[in-house]
């Protein structure tokens, strides 16, 4: 009994769910109503999974991968300073060498943000200390180092250990194993943003875990860091290479892949909180897109199309003609009797709520006769429980 009314709960609660004029409509930083059907769905991807020591991760399904073990995946990298030699570094047991003396490698493509995961070891038996055992590095748009170090009992200085953004900031934690196992990054990579009178407004971040542990939290570039000298906020391009480092150790790396990230909202992007100027632009597409839907649908499914534009934009032509279909639907309602009117009953009650919704949010104006008269015929049918 419990269970059955239990599921009847559920039902009902997913079906107004699937609704318009169900959560507190759109305002004037948000777009979208509170879980409104209208908002993109997010893309269905196949996940990541992690790597074990012997066996690399896999990417997701909707990743750029740029070394996945193979030879053929080298046609992704380039020599950062010949880009027109093939690059030295080698493929050796399925992982990407680095070669001493080979020099730093780049993408082909270039890369705004991103998110970047990496797996890497170190050589073993471990050779040289500090900043000379295991030293390599990943450059975000070749310009801010993610350190890459084995300081595994070999400290180094702290803001050049592994998972640093070198010479900027150090990680929070050493989660690093031994000389010889695999090590993985993964990074969220944002680069600095200025407007177009050169004035910055978000200076960029990078977050990094290490092994799946937290080291970067959301930490300002600074401008992306560097050796010895104290790297000021700079301009960065819109993409930019992603290179790894021959620090003079070969370092090998494994299932390499990033995914693009969408814009932040100051240059175009719709998550959370937006501007007042960019939620209006952002409702009048949404009402638009549904009084496209709207256009050769007749009756009640139009009306309720057109009545639900107005949750997002006001529209006097589509809030005119809406109420004159609602006009048409009560009067055929109090016209009708038996079988005719019990087969109405869904959409009266649909109707009364959806008036309710919109008054209640400043949509249309006050319920001038038609909540009324529907919820007189809904009380004399008796269609809804006393309370
Ligand atoms: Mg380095």
């Amino acid at each position: 009994m419990r269970t059955a009314l239990t599921l009847t709960i559920i039902a009902t609660s997913a079906s107004l769910a699937q609704q318009p004029f169900y959560g507190d409509p759109p305002d004037a930083n948000h777009p979208w109503a509170v879980h409104d059907r209208n908002r993109p769905q997010p893309p269905v991807i196949t996940p990541a999974e992690f790597p074990r020591d012997e066996k690399p991760g896999t990417p997701p399904s909707d990743a750029i991968v740029l070394f996945d073990g193979t030879e053929a995946s080298l046609q992704n990298w380039l020599r950062d300073k010949k880009p027109t030699e093939a690059i030295t570094w080698e493929v050796v047991d399925g992982a990407l060498q680095c070669k001493p003396k080979g020099g730093y490698i780049r993408t082909k493509e270039n890369f705004g943000d991103v998110q970047l995961h990496v797996e890497w070891s170190a050589p073993t038996p471990p050779k040289g200390k500090s900043q000379g055992r295991g030293n390599s590095g990943v450059f975000l748009m070749g310009m801010a180092e993610v350190q890459i170090l084995d300081n595994f009992q070999n400290p180094s200085y702290p803001d050049g250990s592994a998972g640093s953004l070198y010479g900027v900031n150090p990680p929070m934690a050493n989660p690093l194993r031994a000389p010889g196992q695999w090590q993985s990054y993964d990074i969220i990579f944002r680069r600095p943003l200025h407007d177009d009178a050169g004035k910055l407004i978000d200076p960029g971040y990078m977050t990094v875990m290490v092994n799946g542990v937290l080291v970067q939290d959301h930490q300002p570039l600074e401008g992306g860091g560097g050796h010895k000298k104290r790297s000021v906020t700079k301009k960065f391009p819109n993409a930019g290479p992603l290179k790894l480092q021959d620090h003079g150790n070969p370092v090998r790396f494994r299932n390499i892949w990033l995914r693009e990230l969408p814009p932040r909202n100051v240059e175009g992007g719709t998550q959370g909180k937006m501007s007042e100027e960019a939620t209006l632009a952002q409702r009048d597409a949404i009402a638009r897109d549904i009084l496209d839907k709207a256009a050769d649908k007749k009756g009640m499914e139009r009306m309720t199309l057109l009545y639900e534009s107005l949750t997002y934009a006001a529209n006097p032509t589509a809030h005119q003609e809406a109420d004159a279909l609602a006009d048409a639907f009560v009067a055929k309602l109090e016209a009708s009797e038996g079988e005719a009117l019990e087969a109405m009953k869904q959409n009266a009650i649909g109707l009364r709520n959806n008036l309710k919704y919109l008054v209640k949010h400043n949509r249309i104006s006050a319920p001038e006769g038609n909540i009324t008269k529907l919820q007189a015929v809904i009380d004399a049918q008796e269609w809804e429980p006393k309370k």
